[in-house]
């Protein structure tokens, strides 16, 4: 499956184009002079996604479980099958949780890795992606050029991007996987399955360090029932 879904909507700027880039390239993405108004944290609806590492991410900057952070911080949603996380919106203000008064991002180190990438998005094949520019994004039109990978800026980018390839290609299996038991009728395997995946990745113990966090990510992948039948291939799709 291919095909454009943005999901982190800002001001449309035209910046939209065919491009398909790997972290290494030069892309016109970087704001230094970033006025903080907050267009890209606010009114995003649950399509601030959260994969394993940005929970885990979270959870130790601010100092709380997963469970506590529900609710005030990560709201939960359903999507084709799963329940999966995301960064939850301010009732009276749509804005992010982590958004501050200044207009800027509280926990900017630690931010999620959608919040890394923007006004990026990704284009999926498989486990693989490239970065793309959607429709939308920043509407400064002093952006300058920066490489990907340091405007990401997180370290062992290679180690991340087959992360979230992983990942990204985990969640399709098991969304397909649910929506065939749900078709079905197996409204009951499917719930059950979505609430296992919850908890073995966003609630396991995922260590202290970086390395930590894909040794045991790569640990929970072999173990039943997220182990991958080798036939069992993913199409493309996009996120932003
Ligand atoms: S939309 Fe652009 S200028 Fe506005 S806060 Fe986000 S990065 Fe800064
Ligand atoms: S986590 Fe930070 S960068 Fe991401 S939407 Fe919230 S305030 Fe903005």
């Amino acid at each position: 499956m291919s095909g454009q879904t943005p999901e982190r909507p800002a001001a449309r700027t035209g910046a939209h184009s065919a491009r398909r880039m790997t972290s290494r390239e030069m892309a016109r993405i970087a704001s230094p002079g970033c006025e903080g108004c907050g267009i890209c944290c606010r009114g995003m609806g649950d399509t601030i996604r959260l994969d394993p590492m940005d929970v885990w991410r979270l959870t130790a900057a601010l100092g709380a479980p997963f469970s506590d952070l529900l609710d005030r911080v990560i709201g939960l949603h359903a999507e084709e099958g799963l329940v999966l996380p995301h960064m939850r919106m301010d009732g009276a203000t749509d804005a992010c949780a982590l958004l501050g008064a200044d207009g800027r991002c509280s926990l900017h180190a630690s931010r999620p890795g959608i919040c890394r990438l923007f006004p990026l998005g990704r284009e999926y094949e498989g486990e693989t992606f490239r970065y793309f520019f959607p429709e939308e994004g920043c509407p400064r039109q002093d952006l300058r050029k920066v490489r990907i990978c340091d405007w990401i800026g997180l370290p062992e980018i290679d180690r991340y991007e087959r992360f979230v390839g992983k990942w990204h290609a985990l969640v399709r299996r098991q969304q397909a996987l649910a929506g065939k038991a749900i078709a079905s009728g197996h409204d009951d395997w499917a719930r059950r399955r979505a609430m296992q995946l919850l908890q073995d990745f966003y609630t396991a113990d995922f260590g202290v360090t970086e390395d930590d966090f894909y040794r045991t990510f790569e640990a929970i992948c072999g173990e039943k029932p997220w182990s991958r039948p080798s036939r069992d291939r993913d199409g493309g799709q996009v996120e932003s």
